[in-house]
Order: C-alpha cells, then sequence, then structure tokens
C-alpha cells in the first residue's frame, strides 16, 4: 500500500512554526517512501475563518519549499484544487459528512441533541462543583428517531452527537508514544454536526482522511486525547484505522507552548527577516526528531533519506532562534 498523508490545517491565520513541522515530518515521510502528500482547508469552524489564510498558507509553503502535489493551489491569483480525491476544501464537502453521519444516526450511533447553551452550561459548572470532569450528561441519548424528527420539523435547533459505549476502552498504537489507551467515560459524546448544520473537525477529519486514502495521521500532541473517538468512528463505520503518529509540542524557553509572547511564530515573520528557507526547514526538523548521525546541516533529501518516526522525540523541544541562526549562517 503506498503511503498518503496530509497537511490539515484551519485557515485561521499564518502558518506558524508547529504548523510548519507538521506540514515537513509529513513532506519527509512521503518523499523518504516515495508516497503523496496532501494538503486539506479545515474550513468548518466559521467562526474562526480569516478571510486570505488559505492563499497566505500555501504560499508561506511553496516558500518554505514544503508543497504538497494534491489539494489547492493558487494560479493567476485563484484557488484551484487539483487531484483526484478531492474537493480538498472542507466547506465543499458537506454533503458527504451528512450522508455519513445519517448512516451513523440509523444505526444508532450518533443521536440528535436538544440541549440549549444554558443547560449545557448549567451541567457543567455543577460537575465542576463536584469536582467532576465536565461532560455531556446523555440527557438525549434515547430520544426516539421519530421524536426527533418531528423536534426538528417544528424548528427546534439541534447538533448531532457521537453514542460513544459507556465505560468502554479503546486503544490504538502510535508510532511516536506506543499504545495508548482511554476508556469512553472519561470522553465526552462528542458533537459530529453542529447548529449550522456544519460538521465539527471530528467527523470531517474521518471521512475525508478515509476517502482520500490516508495512512498515516501525522499531527500535533494536542489532538491525541481526541484520538479515541477517531478511532470509535473508523469502527463505528467499519473503515480501517490509520497509523497515529502525535508529534511533542515545540516549547518556548520557559517550557510553556511556543506563542508570539517570546518573539516571532509565523513563517512569513521569518521570510521577512530573509532566512533562508532551507535553513529554516532544517532548523525545524530537528525540533523533536534527530537523525542517527546526529547531522546538524542537512538538505531536504539528506532529511527525507533518514527520517523515521523511531527518532521523534515524546518531549517537547525548546525553540532557539540562537541555534536557528548558526544554521542559517552555516548553511
Ligand atoms: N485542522 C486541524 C488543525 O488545525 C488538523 C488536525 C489533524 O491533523 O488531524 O490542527
Ligand atoms: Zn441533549
Amino acid at each position: 500500500m503506498s503511503v498518503r498523508v496530509r497537511f490539515a490545517p484551519s485557515p485561521t491565520g499564518w502558518v506558524h512554526i508547529g504548523g510548519l513541522r507538521t506540514a515537513l515530518y509529513n513532506y519527509l515521510f512521503a518523499k523518504k517512501n516515495e508516497g503523496t502528500y496532501l494538503l486539506r482547508i479545515e474550513d468548518t469552524d466559521r467562526t474562526r475563518y480569516v478571510e486570505g489564510a488559505i492563499e497566505n498558507m500555501i504560499e508561506a509553503m511553496k516558500w518554505a519549499g514544503v508543497m504538497h502535489t494534491e489539494g489547492p493551489f493558487i494560479e493567476n491569483g485563484k484557488i484551484v484544487q487539483k487531484g483526484g480525491y478531492g474537493p480538498y476544501i472542507q466547506s465543499e464537502r458537506l454533503d458527504m459528512y451528512n450522508e455519513y453521519v445519517n448512516k451513523l444516526i440509523d444505526e444508532n450511533k450518533a443521536y440528535y441533541c436538544f440541549c440549549s447553551k444554558e443547560r449545557l452550561d448549567e451541567v457543567r459548572a455543577d460537575q465542576k462543583q463536584k469536582g467532576l470532569t465536565p461532560k455531556y450528561d446523555g440527557h438525549c441519548r434515547d430520544l426516539s428517531k421519530e421524536d426527533a424528527l418531528k423536534r426538528i420539523e417544528n424548528g427546534e435547533e439541534y447538533v448531532v452527537r457521537l453514542k460513544l459505549p459507556e465505560n468502554t476502552d479503546i486503544s490504538f498504537e502510535d508510532a511516536v508514544r506506543g499504545k495508548v489507551t482511554f476508556n469512553t467515560n472519561d470522553v465526552d459524546d462528542q458533537v459530529l454536526i453542529k447548529t449550522d448544520g456544519f460538521p465539527t473537525y471530528h467527523l470531517a477529519v474521518i471521512v475525508d482522511d478515509h476517502f482520500m486514502g490516508i495512512t498515516h495521521v501525522i499531527r500535533g500532541e494536542e489532538w491525541l486525547s481526541s484520538t479515541p473517538k477517531h478511532v470509535y468512528l473508523y469502527e463505528a463505520f467499519g473503515w480501517d484505522v490509520p497509523t497515529y503518529v502525535h508529534l511533542p509540542n515545540i516549547l518556548n524557553s520557559d517550557k510553556k507552548k511556543l506563542s508570539k509572547r517570546q518573539g516571532d511564530v509565523a513563517v512569513r515573520d521569518f521570510e521577512k527577516k530573509g532566512y533562508l528557507p532551507e535553513a529554516l526547514i532544517n532548523y525545524i526538523a530537528l525540533l523533536g526528531w534527530s537523525p542517527e548521525d546526529n547531522k546538524e546541516i542537512m538538505t531536504v533529501d539528506e532529511m527525507a533519506e533518514s527520517f523515521s518516526f523511531e527518532r521523534v522525540s515524546k518531549s517537547g523541544s525548546v525553540f532557539d532562534v540562537n541555534k536557528l541562526n548558526w544554521v542559517n549562517s552555516h548553511y
């Protein structure tokens, strides 16, 4: 089976160092395995959508030399999508998500939920007060589909939630972290379709990764705790689960997650300051991965040649601009 990987950013602003590293590891892994690296735009959260972000991301990736071979490209100032598994912009795939969520509802693996925001806030506040982790209380789990459809016809607002089985262990093998197990009692009945009719990331990512033939999901560790829901969704649909590769965070020198507080984080800031794209890529590759020979100055081909998940670290790496400057001056 040939390797297919993807970088799946949300168009919420400039691509930052963390996003570029995720893209780069996907790119290197595809290159090493003569696979395909595609770009997919995850724009289903309309409240966070930033005009122009898709174009800016594609331009930044092009500058950095981490270019995809399927997905959206810019031609004559316009976004065009190329590749047989598209469209690669999620807001253009809504029918598909609805079709698949309806299957889950019919099989009693998902359900309509009519709880108001006020009710959910109250439930959460109450749970917090009792020292419990806030979680949806399952109020609408057992509504019949007939009743739900009547309420929808009467114009009531609703979401669709995943019906996770109770007290069940879900495990998966992560290429960096090994076996990871969660119990469903610690996981929320995830919203799959929101009140605006758009899917959440959790539904869209599964449908897309499946239909785009993704073999390895390489992404930041902030998604690790969502993965059991994803694994359950794959099983609910009867689809094969891809290999997961969760990357450690990039940190500020105070060991907190990298943020603007301590300096530049957007790829375009480094472009504007005149860094060589090859040097930036070289330095970023080493934030969380080390080649066997511990070489510090490498071409993209050399990086791809020696790239492996076994040498991706489990703990976060500190972004050090002095080190970047050193790489930049030796490139
Ligand atoms: N859209 C998600 C993000 O912005 C992608 C997560 C994933 O790769 O599954 O980080
Ligand atoms: Zn409800």
